[in-house]
């Protein structure tokens, strides 16, 4: 009896997968929409949730800039499908050439839809190309378990060229270009200064929780007062809507000095991994998408330090 019923379940589910899977593959589209937030500055926005099979990884925030003799782009997205209507998106806004393609970090839904865009133009910061260089394949195979076929054909494609940080005329658009880190070992920001809009990437979540695999908590908390004392009238995040207000700056800086402090004393209390999971999470960050996954996600990143540190300061004492 139990084989019967479980080849019928299988059939069952089958049956029910089969249709989804065809809808999915007929379509594959992100349904990008470019929003013109100043002119000339034009923002992508992606939904507040974690990679799956449904989004296709279209969980980031892109843009573009467009200046007189050509347009800058910001983060390809996660797959080669993404870059492509991507640029589809971009076409329909303007015919200028795309001039400089810039991955903010290595982080795979910031870089994978590079195989769109002119290949001359891709540049990033140089730790940012090493990350890709050492970890681009493993990520690109692990967005494929993650979103599926959306990521058919996507291929990592390493930036040739390292970007210059400092202010400078791109595409005929006034532009600064800041090296700074701490979401990553190196996070790029761009700065329109024709419009007074800052790019932030990753250094700033609005409305969902910060990730942390690759932080540096000290410095991204750096980072952030560095980004503070920019002449912004609008905020860019990598992930979460765009703001004309610091609130989203404070609510990650907020959140990164809560987990940092939170799981030093945890450390320091002798407390193990399963303990930390459990700790509660204040009720002023609950409004944050994704919180409880990324807490969990950061204590694995961050607690086997922290651990290590407290246990190095006890020796000392
Ligand atoms: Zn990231």
């Amino acid at each position: 009896m139990k084989l019967p019923l479980s080849l019928a379940s299988l059939l069952f589910a089958l049956l029910l997968a089969l249709p989804l899977a065809a809808q999915q593959r007929s379509s594959f589209d992100y349904g990008l929409v470019a929003q013109e937030i100043a002119p000339g500055a034009y923002v992508i926005v992606g939904l507040r949730e974690d990679f799956s099979f449904a989004n296709g990884g279209n969980i980031v925030n892109t843009g573009f800039l467009v200046g007189r003799s050509g347009v800058i782009v910001i983060d390809t997205g996660p797959s080669r499908r993404y870059g492509e209507q991507m640029l589809a998106a971009i076409r329909a806004v303007t015919p200028l050439p795309v001039v400089l393609t810039l991955n903010s970090h290595h982080h795979p839904d910031h870089f994978l839809g590079n195989q769109a865009f002119p290949q001359d133009t891709l540049a990033a910061l140089p730790d940012t190309i090493a990350g890709i260089r050492s970890e681009g394949e493993g990520f690109n195979d692990n967005m494929y378990r993650l979103n599926g076929d959306w990521m058919r054909d996507t291929e990592v494609v390493v930036p040739a060229r390292a970007v210059m940080p400092g202010r400078q005329e791109i595409g005929g658009r006034d532009v600064e270009l800041l090296a700074l880190g701490g979401h990553t070992a190196a996070d790029l920001v761009v700065v329109d200064h024709d419009s007074g809009t800052v790019y932030a990437a990753d250094l700033m979540f609005n409305g969902r929780a910060p990730t942390t695999p690759h932080a540096d908590i000290a410095r991204w908390l750096g980072a952030l007062e560095a980004l503070a004392r920019l002449p912004a009238r609008l905020w860019v995040p990598g992930h979460g809507e765009v703001s004309t207000r610091l609130a989203p700056l404070h609510e990650t800086r907020d959140y990164l000095e809560w987990l940092q402090a939170t799981i030093r004393d945890a450390a320091e209390a002798g407390l193990d991994m399963t303990e930390v999971f459990a700790l509660d999470i204040p009720a002023r960050f609950s409004q944050l998408a994704l919180v409880e996954i990324e807490f969990r996600r950061s204590v694995v990143h961050l607690f086997p330090a922290a651990e290590q540190a407290a246990l190095a300061r006890a020796q000392r004492d």
